[in-house]
This record gives C-alpha cells, sequence and structure tokens, in this order.
C-alpha cells in the first residue's frame, strides 16, 4: 500500500465518471493496486449477479444487453449489500456508479450515515467517436481480469495472459459497435448531468483521458496524493 492512504485516518472515497471506455476500470484497477483502494464497479456487481442467476440478475440482464441504464432501486441495492463488507473501510474507487442524480443523492446519504464524503469525482474526458473502437476491441482474461485490445494492448503470446498465464479470453455481450452506441447516449442522457452536480460540491476533477494509459495513471496519481493529503 502507497504512503497516501497508510497515513490517512479516514477513507479515501473517488469516483471515476466517463462513458464507456474512457478507461474507468483500467485506471481503478491501477488504483486498487497502487493504493489500497476497493474498486467497486456496479458493472461487475451486476454482470455477477446475472451470472449467478440472482433475482436482481434476471432483472437486470436484457436491459444490460440493450446498453440501457438499469433501475436505480436494483443497482443501490446491490451496491448497499457489497458496501456493507470490511475490506471497502480502507477507501473506495467507484466504477460506473453513481450513473443518475437520483444514485448520486442516494451515495451522498449512505457515506453521510458513517460520517464520509466523496473527496473527488474525477470526470475522464473523452471523445466519442474514439469510445466505439476502444470499446468493440477489448477483450479481458477470464482468470485474472487483465484488460487488452486487439489494437491496442495484445497480450505478448496470443491467447495467453501476460499477468497470469491465463489461457481463456473473454468479450462482453455488450461491447458490440451497435450497444456502445446505445450506451454513449445514456450517458450522455443520465449521467453527465452529474459532472455539473459534483462541479456543485466544489469535488469535480477533470482529466484527459484521450491520452496514454500511463499518463492517465500519472494524472490520477497526483490527484489521489493530493486529497489523501
Ligand atoms: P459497465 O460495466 O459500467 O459498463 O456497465 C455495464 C452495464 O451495466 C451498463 O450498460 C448498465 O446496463 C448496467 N449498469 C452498470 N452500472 C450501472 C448503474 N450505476 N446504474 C444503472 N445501470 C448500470
Amino acid at each position: 500500500m502507497d504512503g497516501a492512504s497508510a497515513t490517512r485516518t479516514r477513507p479515501v472515497n473517488l469516483i471515476l465518471l466517463g462513458p464507456p471506455g474512457a478507461g474507468k476500470g483500467t485506471q481503478a484497477r491501477i488504483l486498487e493496486e497502487k493504493f489500497g483502494l476497493v474498486q467497486l464497479s456496479t458493472g461487475d456487481l451486476l454482470r455477477a449477479a446475472v451470472a449467478a442467476g440472482t433475482e436482481a440478475g434476471k432483472a437486470a440482464k436484457a436491459v444490460m444487453e440493450a446498453g440501457d441504464l438499469v433501475s436505480d432501486e436494483i443497482v443501490l441495492a446491490i451496491l448497499k449489500d457489497r458496501m456493507a463488507d470490511d475490506d471497502v473501510a480502507r477507501g473506495i474507487i467507484l466504477d460506473g456508479f453513481p450513473r443518475t442524480e437520483a444514485q448520486a443523492a442516494a451515495l451522498d446519504a449512505l457515506l453521510k450515515a458513517s460520517g464520509q464524503t466523496i473527496d473527488a469525482a474525477i470526470s475522464l474526458e473523452v471523445e466519442d467517436d474514439a469510445m466505439v473502437e476502444r470499446v468493440s476491441g477489448r477483450f479481458t482474461c477470464a482468470a485474472c481480469g487483465e484488460g487488452y485490445h486487439d489494437s491496442f494492448k495484445t497480450p505478448a503470446k496470443d491467447g495467453v495472459c501476460d499477468k497470469c498465464g491465463g489461457t481463456e479470453m473473454k468479450r462482453r455481450a455488450d461491447d458490440n459497435a451497435e450497444t456502445v452506441r446505445t450506451r454513449l447516449q445514456a450517458y450522455h442522457a443520465q449521467t453527465a448531468p452529474l459532472i455539473a452536480y459534483y462541479a456543485g460540491r466544489d469535488s469535480l476533477v477533470t482529466v484527459d483521458a484521450m491520452a496514454s494509459i500511463t499518463d492517465v495513471e500519472a494524472a490520477l496519481e497526483t490527484i489521489v496524493k493530493r486529497v489523501a493529503g
């Protein structure tokens, strides 16, 4: 764990905002490793619920496949459950949540109940046109979750994960060009207003996420160290 979180008496709570393909998951995983924070991805939690065949998963499946937003009720129930786990006390990086103003208000209330707040809502700024290529080319290692891309980041040995040696790669059902366009529309209609929501609370920070993964990583590291202060 880096000194930034080790020396604090309260956790650092971050939000990564941005459309599909902006790099939220990639950067959240890096921050998790670097600072010992916990990545909370509502997309991952929902995909796990779909795979497990829970009631929430059954209700969410078709909505996710279409690229629309799952109801606030389902998402909030899943998130609250996860936030009750002990590891969350180390600090969180919210990836893909909140996505609506109702979710943002519910999050404020949830954190307030334990005397906490959001330290920074980081908006990863990108151009829509580039997102379709970024999202439709991506795949992950089924064993460790390491992310790859057909054009931008291929494994050193075809079909073998650089990180864990796993040989099963998977692609998300909703990572196709058509669904990405619906997801981008959902982002602009329902989630982009949160940029003003957090600016109004003085917790918004913007980062140019058209830059390389390592440049974005460096910008985020500076932000985390500043808010962890
Ligand atoms: P993601 O992994 O963040 O790209 O999310 C994949 C899909 O899960 C989205 O397109 C939505 O259908 C659903 N989803 C994830 N997070 C949320 C959320 N906070 N609110 C509503 N739907 C969500």
